[in-house]
């Protein structure tokens, strides 16, 4: 039985995005079946285009992931769709914040600025402070 329908996941923040429904259809014996299998889509990260809610992120700010590169398969960053392992910081900062932080590199500081995100390693993002200021919940 093909799935006719799939729920994504966003790839920034991972939650529940954007829900696939397949539009075409043929008839299989008295039923109707979707040409195209919606199951693989099911759960995963189609592309990078934000949810909702991390779009009003970016608008805010730029969204910093925290990332494990030693525990990240070789040559994740090259990858289309890249998925490093998630050391599972969150933040958005601001873009004085980000342009302190970058201020010695330029060409990931204007990268940042456009794209509003950047993946960080989580000891980068210690000595960045970026933990200071975390209330336990
Ligand atoms: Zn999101």
């Amino acid at each position: 039985m093909k799935d006719y329908v799939a729920l994504t996941r966003c790839y920034f923040c991972g939650e529940a995005d954007r829900i696939l429904l397949a539009t075409r259809y043929h008839r299989v014996g008295n039923d109707m079946e979707p040409i195209h299998d919606l199951k693989p889509f099911h759960d995963k990260v189609m592309d990078m285009e934000p949810c909702t809610k991390c779009a009003g992120f970016m608008k805010q700010g730029i969204i910093l992931m925290t990332i494990d590169p030693d525990l990240s398969e070789k040559d994740w960053n090259k990858q289309p769709i890249p998925n490093p392992y998630r050391a599972g910081g969150f933040f958005v900062v601001t873009e004085e914040a980000i342009r302190r932080m970058l201020q010695k590199n330029k060409v990931m500081l204007d990268w940042c600025l456009k794209h509003r995100w950047m993946f960080i390693e989580h000891k980068a993002a210690k000595l960045a402070g970026l933990y200071d200021h975390i209330t336990e919940r």
